[in-house]
């Protein structure tokens, strides 16, 4: 697939536009590349599905904090694989799903255009299901790696019986009398273009152009039961708390065989008993004895994938920060990986035993031990710094 574009360029407006900006951008750019005008243009069918997938994002409040924060990854790529996230991971929007979805944009403007450009077999399925939306609980080691969770979904799903039709059989419908089997009806209102005849989807037969007579016994005619289906969501490393992935047409099944509604998925992470999370990095707050910050050592710290041995150098200062570079979490958009801060504390013995106190006082009369007149009025900032040196 070609490199995508920005979608505030793509619309022509600023990061900070507000709604009527971007929908009056949108409508614009939809009208001008709008096939009726440019039949037989495939450029111009392209550029008009552009601003219809940058549209669909920037409207819609969710998706376009998402794609500030994430970029084009956060809505598609990063998933990767099949029935990936944000709507588009396809080859974005069909022609049919523009119309259904923004069809009132365009106001009357082009009159009956709409439906016989709507391409693709002179399908009329307006019916949308509703979304749903479940929390995924995921612990740092699933974040780190990606995880595939499959989850029973319960929502509604076709009947069984009538194939999501809704009826009997083939011969149980009759014409609708409301729109006269057009699935349209026409009212004259003032648009923004001046006084238009407008085309809805007409409300007794919801766009099919014919009403049911012998409705499905099973589902008294709705085209759906209540039911549940295992989904497999492929959540990408490096997601975050709250993060919303979108998979498209897992939601609820729409009436009369319609197009389903999305499975919006909320991330929620489980808290690491000794790791806590800093963007991509982590940090780990270790506690070493005082003889291996005089002496140095080895010490154990966790990290995402496991233990890893540590070395502590003579003379670490307690505050200290020992950096494992990249054993932090990856990027949800692929840009490299974070690190591990691990920030070093010294435990002081509260209790000493005779013997060890003689100890003590014999190092305290010792040269290193000495505390110097320099270090006793140094700072706190000189202190701070000399931590990170
Ligand atoms: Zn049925
Ligand atoms: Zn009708």
């Amino acid at each position: 697939m070609a490199e995508k574009r920005d979608y505030y360029e793509v619309l022509g407006v600023e990061k900070n536009a507000n709604a009527d900006e971007i929908k009056k951008a949108y409508r614009k750019a939809a009208i001008k590349y709008h096939p009726d005008k440019n039949p037989g243009d495939k450029q111009a069918e392209e550029k008009f599905k552009e601003a219809a997938e940058a549209y669909d994002v920037l409207s819609n409040p969710d998706k376009r904090a998402r794609y500030d924060q994430f970029g084009h990854a956060g809505m598609s790529g990063a998933a990767g694989g099949a029935g990936g996230f944000g709507g588009f991971g396809g080859g974005g929007f069909s022609m049919e799903d523009i119309f259904s979805q923004f069809g009132d944009i365009f106001g009357g403007h082009f009159g009956g255009g709409f439906r016989a450009s709507g391409g693709g077999g002179g399908s009329r399925r307006v019916n949308r299901g509703s979304d749903i939306r479940i929390k995924v609980k995921l612990t740092l080691s699933e974040i780190a790696n990606g995880v595939t969770k499959k989850l029973k979904i319960n929502k509604t799903i076709a009947c069984d019986k009538c194939g999501g039709s809704g009826a009997k059989d083939a011969g149980a419908y009759s014409t609708c009398s409301t729109c006269g089997g057009s699935g349209y009806v026409t009212r004259v209102e003032n648009t923004f273009f001046g006084r238009m005849q407008t085309q809805s989807v007409c409300p007794a037969c919801g766009g099919t152009g014919r009403v049911i007579t012998d409705p499905c016994d099973k589902c008294h005619g709705e085209g759906t039961v209540k039911g549940s289906e295992v989904v497999e969501i492929k959540i990408p490393a490096g997601v975050g708390e709250g993060m919303v992935l979108t998979v498209t047409g897992k939601g609820n099944a729409a009436r009369h065989g319609g197009i389903s509604g999305d499975l919006q998925v909320v991330i929620e992470e489980a808290p690491h008993p000794e790791l806590v999370r800093d963007g991509n990095d982590l940090i780990h707050n270790l506690n070493i004895t005082v003889t291996t910050a005089l002496l140095g050592g080895t010490a154990e710290v966790p990290t995402v994938d496991g233990r890893a041995k540590i070395k502590i150098a003579p003379g670490t200062h307690a505050g200290k920060v020992l950096r494992l570079g990249g054993k932090g979490l990856p990027d949800v958009n692929g840009y490299g990986r974070g690190d591990e801060l691990v920030v070093v504390d010294i435990t002081i013995p509260s209790k000493l035993s005779a013997e060890e106190k003689r100890l003590v006082e014999q190092l305290a009369g010792q040269p290193s031990f000495r505390q110097a007149d320099s270090v006793k009025n140094q700072n706190i900032f000189e202190r701070m710094k000399s931590f990170f040196r």
